[in-house]
Order: structure tokens, then sequence, then C-alpha cells
């Protein structure tokens, strides 16, 4: 599974208002700290936006994507994730 990204999610556009939720959907941990891999949130962790809204941290969505299961769906709507291009 190859995954395009977009749009890589920084610390300038670190105060977001795309996530309906506040917690990654994935690890359920806040965007505001790492995903289970990470020591430093930012730009080391960044978050990832998908067209469908929900946002994850990238590692945990890349991760994800790689698993069989995942099937390249949006692990919250279960469709295609694409990255937001806006
Ligand atoms: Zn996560
Ligand atoms: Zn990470
Ligand atoms: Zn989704």
């Amino acid at each position: 599974m190859k995954v395009t990204i977009d749009k890589w999610i920084g610390v300038s556009t670190w105060h977001w208002n795309h996530a309906q939720d506040e917690v990654c959907g994935i690890c359920r941990v806040a965007f505001d700290g790492t995903c289970p891999t990470c020591k430093y949130p930012g730009d080391d962790c960044p978050l990832i936006i998908g067209e469908c809204k929900h946002a994850f941290h990238m590692h945990c969505l890349l991760k994800w994507l790689t698993t069989e299961s995942s099937k390249g769906l949006c692990p919250m709507c279960r469709r295609r994730f694409k990255t937001a291009t806006e």
C-alpha cells in the first residue's frame, strides 16, 4: 500500500480546527501528545487529516495502512483514506 502525503501538518498549523475529536482515533492519545512510538509532539510526530476530516497521528495512520485489514480505508468511517489537499 503506497500512501501519498499531500500535506504535512507542521507546527505553523498546529492550531488545527478540523478534528472532530481531540484524541487520535487509532491510539486514543490526545493530539497535543504523541503517538505511542514518539516522545516529542509537534514536527516529530505530525498530524494527518483525511478528506473525510478524520485526523490521526501520521505514524498511527501509516502503521494502520500497512495492516492488511485496513484495505486503505479510514479506520473511523471506512471511506478510502486520502489526505486533505486544501
Ligand atoms: Zn495516534
Ligand atoms: Zn509519532
Ligand atoms: Zn474518516
